[in-house]
Order: C-alpha cells, then sequence, then structure tokens
C-alpha cells in the first residue's frame, strides 16, 4: 500500500529502468584516527577525543577502527595501546593497526598488541603500482620477501593480519596476484584494495573488486576491504560502489584525510540508510561533528585534481572540464624520478608529524617540517603541486 509520502515522492533511484544498484550493509572501517590525522588541515586531538571518538563510532555500529601506526614512534604505540584497552569496554567495534611491511613497523604492532593485552589486527601495507616502485626504486622480488616476512611474524604472534596494497586502483594485475597470494600464502585473512590518491571512479572500483573476489579470493576464507580517498570528488560515491562486492569499506568523519581527504564515513552512512540497506540510529554523527578533528584550513579540501583554475589548466582546458593532463603526466614523471634519485642517493626519507616514523632503512629521519607526507606517493603530489604553483 503506497504511502502519502509515496504519492508526494517519486523515487527515480529504485526505477530499475537501466540501472540497479546493489549495495549491501557491509561491514565498516573507520580510519579516522589513522589517516584522516594525516589530513594536512587536521589538528591531532588529545587521547580522551580518541577515546571518545572510538564510543561514538561504536554507537553507529561500525565495526572496526584504525587506532594508529604503532612504528611511527614510542608515542604513537602508548597511544595505540591505550585505545586498544579502551575497545575492551565497547560492544562492537574492534580495533586495528597499520603498518609498514618492515621489521620495525611489525616489532612495534607486536609490542602494542602485547602491552594492550588485546590481539589487535594488524594492517600489512606496501605500494603497489608501477610508478610507486619506480620513485622507491624497489624490486618485486624483495617486496614479495617483505611480505612474506612481516605477514607470517605477525600471524605466528597471532595477531588477525590484514595486507595492503597501496595505490592498487593504479596496478597491474599480475603484480597484484603476486603480492596478495604471497600475503594470503603467508596466513593474511583479510586483503585491502585501496585508491591511495583519488584516482578510481566506481567503474574502476567495481572492476578492481570484481577482479578481487574472482581471480585472487576465487572462494578462499579471505574477505576483501576497500579503501578509497576523494581527489576526483568520488569518495563517497566509490565507497558505495566497493559495498557491492567488498566485505567492508574504510571511511574518516567529515571526510578528512590524507590530501583533500578520504571516502567520508558519515556520508557513506547516511547514503547506506537512505538506500535502505541499513536501518540504525545516526544521531551520534551529531556529536561526531562537535567532537570531529578541528580543521584550519578548509580550503584546502577542494578536489585536488582541479585546483585553482589558473594554476592547473592551460587556455582551451578548462572549459572541456579536464585538467591539464599533458602536465600533470609530465610533473607525476618528474616527481617520480626526483625521489627516485633520492633513493638511490640513500637519502633519508622525511620524518612524519611525530617525528620519529622510522625510514625503510630502519634509520629515524629527524622532525624537519611541520606538515609531513605520510608516503613517497603523497610527496609525488606534493612535488607537482609546488611545481605547479611554482610556474604560474
Ligand atoms: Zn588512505
Amino acid at each position: 500500500m503506497s504511502s502519502e509520502l509515496d504519492r508526494l515522492v517519486y523515487d527515480w533511484n529504485g526505477d530499475g529502468r537501466a540501472a540497479r544498484a546493489a549495495y549491501r550493509a557491509v561491514e565498516l572501517n573507520d580510519e579516522t584516527l589513522r589517516d584522516g590525522l594525516q589530513g594536512p588541515s587536521v589538528r591531532n586531538p588529545p587521547l580522551e577525543v580518541k577515546k571518545r571518538l572510538l564510543h561514538l563510532m561504536d554507537e553507529l555500529g561500525i565495526d572496526s577502527a584504525d587506532i594508529g601506526l604503532p612504528g611511527a614512534s614510542d608515542r604513537a604505540r602508548k597511544e595505540i595501546v591505550e585505545l586498544a584497552r579502551e575497545t575492551t569496554k565497547l560492544r562492537k567495534l574492534r580495533p586495528n593497526q597499520a603498518v609498514r611491511t618492515h621489521p620495525l613497523d611489525v616489532g612495534g604492532a607486536i609490542r602494542a598488541a602485547a602491552e594492550a593485552g588485546v590481539a589487535i589486527e594488524t594492517c600489512a601495507f606496501i605500494g603497489s603500482s608501477p610508478i610507486r616502485r619506480y620513485a622507491e626504486d624497489w624490486s618485486l622480488d624483495t617486496m614479495l620477501k617483505n611480505v612474506e616476512t612481516s605477514v607470517s611474524s605477525l600471524v605466528k604472534e597471532r595477531l588477525p593480519v590484514m595486507f595492503v596494497t597501496e595505490d592498487t586502483t593504479r596496478a597491474d594485475p599480475e603484480t597484484l596476484l603476486k603480492l596478495y597470494e604471497t600475503a594470503i600464502g603467508a596466513g593474511a585473512t583479510r586483503i585491502c584494495f585501496s585508491d591511495t590518491v583519488g584516482h578510481a571512479t566506481p567503474d574502476g572500483v567495481r572492476n578492481l573488486l570484481a577482479f578481487a573476489r574472482d581471480e585472487v579470493v576465487r572462494g578462499r576464507a579471505v574477505k576483501i576491504d576497500y579503501h578509497g580517498h576523494n581527489d576526483r570528488g568520488l569518495g563517497t560515491v566509490n565507497a558505495m560502489a566497493a559495498t557491492e562486492i567488498a566485505d567492508r569499506v574504510h571511511g574518516c568523519a567529515l571526510g578528512i584525510g590524507e590530501r583533500v581527504g578520504n571516502s567520508s564515513m558519515d556520508q557513506l552512512l547516511i547514503n547506506l540508510y537512505l538506500e535502505g540497506v541499513i536501518d540504525r540510529d545516526l544521531s551520534p554523527l551529531v556529536e561526531c561533528r562537535r567532537e570531529g578533528v578541528p580543521q584550519e584550513r578548509p580550503r584546502a579540501r577542494r578536489p585536488r585534481v582541479l585546483g585553482r583554475p589558473r594554476e592547473r589548466a592551460r587556455p582551451g582546458a578548462a572549459h572541456r572540464g579536464r585538467p591539464d593532463e599533458r602536465r600533470v603526466e609530465r610533473d607525476l614523471l618528474a616527481g617520480a624520478a626526483r625521489l627516485r634519485s633520492d633513493a638511490r642517493a640513500d637519502r633519508p626519507c622525511h620524518g612524519r608529524s611525530e617525528g620519529e616514523r622510522p625510514c625503510a632503512d630502519g634509520r629515524t629521519a629527524p622532525r624537519t617540517r611541520r606538515w609531513i607526507e605520510p608516503t613517497a606517493l603523497a610527496r609525488i603530489i606534493i612535488v607537482w603541486c609546488i611545481g605547479s604553483s611554482r610556474r604560474s
């Protein structure tokens, strides 16, 4: 029987004449306290605020939350211990932590879990795309060895392991298959597919996750995660598309995160609710906004791919609604080449916001800057942006 509202509102979203989405109520993983805090306009909140945010996430029915990078510093690890203990008071939400496939990070994760007395799910990540491998001067054999060693060390300590490839949406299927197969063979029970630089469209997400399901997992007991960013303004719609195939989808409160941000967890929740996929009380979102990580420079969050027209587009490009692709390509390659030469010259990598993130070779970089890039890929983007603004 139709309601008064049905008579007043016709919903083309569910018409089904040309397309019908198959959104699902998947698990949700909140990245606010890790990826979110890597946003350029975000302040690191006090521990008490982080604990309150964990409680709000739990009230929202979010299944898990990334609580930090234990390899970044002693302080970071101690906070993870406190936050992991806090999750034992929660109804549903379980903690996870992010590590590079590097012995220092892996050791930090094992220590954090032992100190907290909580089997914290550990998410071991490595760059996967050809441009990232080129920038870092990595060989695939070394990468596979690092993945095998890191994942098996964590599994040996009885920690649940998710293996994450960064920049998956620009990586070739052959390399991805080798990386995931190695991680699954070493005991990873989840694998994550990442749109680290916000490159993918919803079709790209569906293609990638169909590859994950049909060619990587192939019916085995391994779950699929999707992690997206918002550089093209597609963060939320990509996360929605991901729910059609993935087992768990990631997002950040208010869409904060690296560069212009991650998929927005609040928008994802609201849209899944409006699609009739989930039915839960979303009122804690109001307090999330109030408790939310303060943003100092909201203008920094516009889609990075566009930027200011005079910096990003040449005459004739703007009216076609596309950035200057040749300049983007040229600057990306120049940035990658600069990073590659840094790697070859054995120059230390930059520190992180806490100033103590170890480099890939195990050294600790000094604190040199207030704004810090968390990955080499972000450095490529930053080099590109600086280069563009200097030329204009
Ligand atoms: Zn990310």
